[in-house]
């Protein structure tokens, strides 16, 4: 864990507050995964006015729409979901089958543009700044994540106030806080996709290796923060 744990809840404490006060509107994607569920215990504790949605894309676990009836017990607030447009949905089915994504990189990204990219857009769509949980420990794909990034891609400011937390920093704060967390996690999932794409990892394995599973490191994204099939290169600006 961080040494000085109560200073990096601070910092990320006062990161939310100036997002809702100098960036509003401001809109927080949550994938329903213990650090979303950190931010959203911060956002709805401080009743700070960012709105939280999640990408519903037809093909989550239970588990995961459960943390949505989660939410709602435990904070009283409704997690807004976003859905794929279901004439895509349905034509990317007709022509390659359901569960194409395991054929190729380019099936599955063409998938993940569907239920993903797309509804993102639309929820990003009129805000000045959007925040996720991602942190700089998770993958070779995150190894350069800053707090404040200019996402160009977007046109807005990206905000990921966890890059500099670790994994046990997350876990210290779900417990400390009691905030709910989705139970996959307590089955080896320490990462958590749709229900085909996601499987659980043995110990020792990298947090990611079971996110698409059967494709090289370099290209595990789902494509949030790629534009036209490469990763963002995404300048870092002043924190
Ligand atoms: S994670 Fe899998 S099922 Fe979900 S959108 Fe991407 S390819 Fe499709």
């Amino acid at each position: 864990m961080t040494n000085d744990f109560n200073t990096l809840v601070a910092a990320t404490q006062a990161t939310l507050t100036r997002i809702a006060s100098d960036f509003s509107p401001a809109v927080f994607a949550s994938s329903l995964a213990t650090e979303d569920m950190v931010l959203a215990d911060m956002i709805l504790r401080a009743k700070l006015p960012i709105t939280i949605f999640s990408l519903e894309t037809g093909r989550l676990h239970k588990e995961t729409l459960g943390m949505l009836d989660r939410i709602k017990e435990t904070y009283d607030y409704e997690v807004k979901l976003f859905k794929p447009e279901q004439s895509a949905v349905d034509a990317y089915v007709q022509q390659n089958g359901l569960n194409a994504f395991y054929d190729s990189v380019d099936m599955r990204k063409e998938c993940c543009r569907i239920r993903k990219v797309e509804p993102l857009k639309r929820a990003l769509a009129g805000n000045k700044a959007w925040v996720t949980g991602q942190r700089r420990a998770q993958s070779t794909t995150r190894a350069e994540l800053a707090v404040q990034e200019d996402d160009a891609a977007h046109g807005m400011t990206k905000f990921n106030p966890l890059a500099d937390w670790s994994e046990e920093d997350v876990w210290h704060y779900i417990r400390t806080n009691h905030v709910p967390y989705n139970p996959l996690h307590d089955r080896g999932y320490p990462s958590i996709g749709c229900e085909p794409c996601t499987r659980a990892i043995q110990p020792g394995e990298d947090v990611r290796a079971g996110r698409w599973w059967w494709e090289n490191p370099e290209s595990k994204e789902c494509g949030l923060h790629v534009v036209d099939g490469k990763l963002v290169r995404i300048k870092s600006v002043a924190q």
